[in-house]
């Protein structure tokens, strides 16, 4: 390890090592990766990839169907328990195990064979930001021309953020013979949805609601197992949260945040891994032409998105609104409603 390089990314998630790959396409070739955990490493996530993820994947040199990716064929909307609308799913992938480990690791494997400088098992322990250094745990100095941010939405460099609202998503993974679909659930917590998954004997139930730290989710959580007649372990529950809104993108004119440090997620879906890829190509080709404004441009137009599905999260989850999509809408206007489904998330280009 050297004690200078040109750009340091903080995380190797989709978004860092998005990053890392576009600024070798860039020649950049300076960078120091560091990550928290050793590859292959758990990460809460259900690891849904739609049509354009996967083609952002695919630009990168990955290919989501070596990683035991296909489409599932039933996605079923549920509200209240009540089975509304099957729709014939043209662009939701799920990995077999129906999580992301084997997609991050075949994406690292990726770097791995770049040859990148690489330290797994680190975290960052100091940050000095008038010299351009950090402090490793092992106590290591090094300073960097560009610093990248890519650890998440518990990132190191929330210091430098204000407090923003966030998104849960619990999920718990176990066993079981279910055929294989996608159950979406609404009406079960406020203001987020709910996921059966099944694919290959494994299961993935999960939830998600704008977090409101008075509201015991367990226990929804475990009412939400029961009313399925799903067993599994509630100790093996899993959460993690998801940001709302985008946040600073740059400071000081050399550190930048990409993926979910950005709060480059979408507070609807909580679809975060396109965004993670896009942040990471437009960060690597903003520092590539030495033009900030590259990287600010893509994440306006983000901001637009992301307030409009703020408002839109606001709305769809009125309670009048959901009865109107569920009990009137799925009832009278079912084709139209898998049309938009299917349309609204496939790239056809
Ligand atoms: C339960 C759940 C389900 C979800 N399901 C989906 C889904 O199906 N589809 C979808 O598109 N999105 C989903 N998301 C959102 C998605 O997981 C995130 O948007 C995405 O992971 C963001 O990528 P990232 O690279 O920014 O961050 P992360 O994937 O969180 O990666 C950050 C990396 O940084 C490392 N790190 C953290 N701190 C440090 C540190 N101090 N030093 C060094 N390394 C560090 C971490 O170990 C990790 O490898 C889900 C989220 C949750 C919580």
């Amino acid at each position: 390890m050297n004690s200078k390089y040109k750009v340091i990314i903080i995380g190797a998630g989709p978004a860092g090592i998005a990053m890392a790959l576009n600024l070798i396409k860039l020649d950049i070739k300076d960078i120091l990766v560091i990550e928290k955990y050793k590859f292959p490493r758990y990460k809460c996530c259900a690891g849904y990839i739609t049509n354009k993820t996967k083609k952002e994947y695919e630009k990168l040199g990955l290919n989501i169907n070596n990683c035991h990716y296909t489409l599932i064929k039933d996605f079923k909307l549920y509200y209240k328990k009540k089975l509304k609308q099957t729709i014939n799913n043209k662009f939701l992938y799920t990995n077999e195990n129906i999580n992301r480990v084997e997609l991050d690791y075949a994406f690292y494997q990726l770097l791995k064979e770049k040859s990148i400088n690489f330290i797994e098992n680190m975290t960052i322990k100091e940050h000095n930001i008038e010299n351009n250094k950090i402090i490793l745990k092992n106590n290591k100095e090094i300073t960097y021309e560009y610093l990248i941010f890519a650890d998440g939405t518990n990132s190191f460099g929330n210091k430098y953020q204000k407090d923003f609202k966030k998104n849960i998503a619990m999920q718990l993974t176990f066993k079981s013979n279910r055929p294989k679909e996608i159950q979406i659930h609404f009406g079960i917590t406020k203001k987020g949805y709910a996921w059966i998954s099944s694919d290959k004997g494994i299961t993935n139930v999960g939830l998600t609601d704008v977090f409101n730290k008075k509201t015991n989710y367990k226990l929804i959580f475990e009412e939400f197992l029961k009313a399925n007649n799903l067993e599994a372990n509630i100790k093996d529950l899993k959460g993690a949260f998801t940001p709302i809104g985008i946040k600073k993108a740059i400071i000081n004119d050399n550190i930048m945040f990409i993926g979910d440090a950005v709060g480059a997620c979408d507070p609807l879906t909580l679809s975060g891994l396109r965004y993670a890829l896009k942040t990471g190509e437009y960060a690597a080709l903003a520092i590539s032409k030495k033009n900030n404004k590259i990287y600010l441009k893509y994440i306006n137009t983000l901001k637009i998105k992301f307030t409009l599905m703020k408002l839109l999260l606001k709305i769809f989850y009125l309670k009048f609104v959901l009865f109107g999509i569920f009990e009137i809408g799925c009832r009278f206007l079912g084709k139209i409603i898998e049309y938009a489904f299917n349309n609204f998330f496939v790239n056809k280009k």
